[in-house]
């Protein structure tokens, strides 16, 4: 392939990767983003494929099982076995992960993206091949110094939030005494670390010494920065760990000299970024104060303690409330998610639409377990859009409705964000259902949500507690209510 087409046809992946990031932005349009990337990347993989280099490394012998295999062919060979191998493991991976496992996976697939950069970043700084000289060879060494400090934290951060997501470690935040001062201390040493590098390089001594220990560092750095994230701010762990992913990918486009790739990276890079940041804002909470860690532990004095009467009901008094109401608001959370009851929702939603009633969803930026997490699964069940309100189109409007219902919702319904200084998710903003008539929640026990926080709404006067499966629960209201 000339240089020229595959210079085109990097264009065309990279506009179509532009087309996909803002398919995805809107429900109506994602499915169409999600083909516009799967093309782009197509065309990306083909490009590359055939654009030379992978000719240009037939030098490269392999041995397997004592024959020795060189050559194109061979090269071509190894690639499409990799392709194979890798494609199975995504493809089966995709096909069995359940909804509620999603952000685990995602967490996995970019440590994935982190380790590539370390190896492509070793596998840089060992290649005998390459000879530039002077301030080229300078900045292609900083670009392998670079690329895998971003890899390593990426890598060793984004398996802690595997970790913490599927509840394999605790999901309560870590802090260690002094911990400010030891990533700072870690900051000074990679940055030593870095010019004794490059002192190596230039004198043709040891550097893979100086480059070891930093990576050891950037590994620990990113155990010890997810490790001390929990309780509310694991979305922005989330989307931080994603743009961390873009910028690893990116440094790998500069070790390679891949343009397409710099682009890539950078695009998911500044999403990322762009989404934290509205995490955050989300959240109430500023962004290097989320990075330094601790939110989740309450910091001053102790919480409130919940004192109040539960008041539980069945689901045939839960479809009387429905009956009697004319305005509703469904809230769905996490526990919707565990349950898979939306199905079951969206039948409630159309039987009381039918009976002329006004039924809205609200939803909170970090409900479920990963950014648009509720979305997805009410845009599975085909709930319509037009009926479907983020928090803050919704929270003035609650003094209208006279009945919500919380479906395995915990965290994002809790009052004590609002009226406790001494909670741990003080000073987020929650969807204050509680200003409504009445609020039925569906949920299990009365076990906390992810924070770990307790919840004074399970408690209040205007709530009604539905025990149970969510999905469960939701099917004997929908036989009530047709009965
Ligand atoms: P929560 O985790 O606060 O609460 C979920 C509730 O669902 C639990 O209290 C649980 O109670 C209930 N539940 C679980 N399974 C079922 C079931 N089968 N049937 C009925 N209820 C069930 O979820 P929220 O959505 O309210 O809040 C999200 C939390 O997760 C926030 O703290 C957020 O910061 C955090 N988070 C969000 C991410 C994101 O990107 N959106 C990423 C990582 C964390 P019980 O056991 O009693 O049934």
């Amino acid at each position: 392939m000339s240089h020229s087409l595959v210079t085109m046809s990097y264009i065309v992946a990279a506009i179509l990767f532009i087309l996909s990031l803002s398919g995805l932005s809107n429900q109506e349009t994602a499915r169409k983003g999600n083909y516009y990337g799967m093309l782009g990347m197509a065309i990306a993989i083909i490009a590359t494929i055939l654009s030379g280099s992978v000719d240009s490394t037939s030098a490269v012998q392999f041995t397997i099982f004592g024959t020795t295999l060189s050559g194109a062919a061979t090269v071509y060979g190894v690639l499409i076995a990799a392709l194979l191998i890798g494609g199975s493991i995504g493809a089966t991976a995709a096909l069995k992960v359940e909804m509620t496992q999603m952000p685990e996976l995602v967490a996995i697939m970019h440590s994935l993206v982190g380790m590539a950069a370390v190896l492509v970043g070793y596998a840089n700084f060992m290649d005998s091949s390459i000879t530039i000289n002077g301030a080229e060879k300078t900045i292609h060494e900083l670009e392998i110094y670079i690329g895998i400090l971003i890899g390593a934290v990426t890598f060793s951060g984004s398996v802690i939030a595997f970790g913490k997501l599927s509840e394999k470690i605790s999901g309560k935040p870590m802090l260690l005494p002094g911990r400010h001062w030891f990533n700072l201390g870690l900051l000074i040493a990679v940055i030593v670390l870095g010019a004794v590098f490059l002192q190596q390089v230039e004198s043709g001594g040891n550097a893979i010494i100086p480059l070891a220990i930093m990576t050891v560092i950037a590994l620990v750095f990113g155990v010890h920065m997810v490790m001390a994230i929990g309780g509310a701010d694991m979305p922005v762990v989330i989307s931080m760990l994603n743009s961390y992913s873009g910028w690893a990918a990116a440094a790998t486009g500069f070790m390679l000299s891949n343009d397409l790739l710099i682009v890539t990276g950078a695009l998911v890079g500044s999403s990322g970024a762009i989404l934290s940041y509205i995490m955050c804002r989300a959240m109430n909470r500023h962004f290097l104060s989320v990075i330094a860690g601790g939110f989740g532990t309450a910091s001053g004095g102790q919480a409130a303690a919940i004192e109040g009467e539960v008041q539980p009901i069945d689901a045939e008094e839960a479809a009387q409330l429905l009956q009697a109401a004319k305005n509703i608001m469904i809230i769905p959370g996490y526990g919707m998610a565990v349950a898979q009851a939306q199905h079951t929702v969206y039948e409630i939603t159309k039987l009381l639409r039918d009976k002329g009633k006004k039924v809205r969803f609200g939803i909170h930026p970090v409900a479920g377990r990963m950014p648009g997490h509720m979305n997805v699964l009410l845009a599975e069940a085909k709930v319509p859009y037009d009926i479907v309100f983020e928090m803050d189109e919704i929270n003035d409007d609650f003094t209208n409705v006279d009945v919500s219902i919380v479906i395995g919702a915990n965290d994002i319904v809790n009052p004590s964000a609002l009226n406790d200084p001494n909670s741990p998710i003080a000073g987020m903003p929650v969807l204050e259902c509680w200003k409504g008539e009445t609020t039925i929640v569906l949920k299990r026990s009365m076990a906390s949500g992810y924070a770990g926080v307790g919840n004074p709404l399970f408690v209040l006067e205007n709530t009604r507690m539905l025990f149970g499966d969510a999905n469960a629960s939701m099917q004997a209201v929908l036989k009530a209510l047709k009965g």
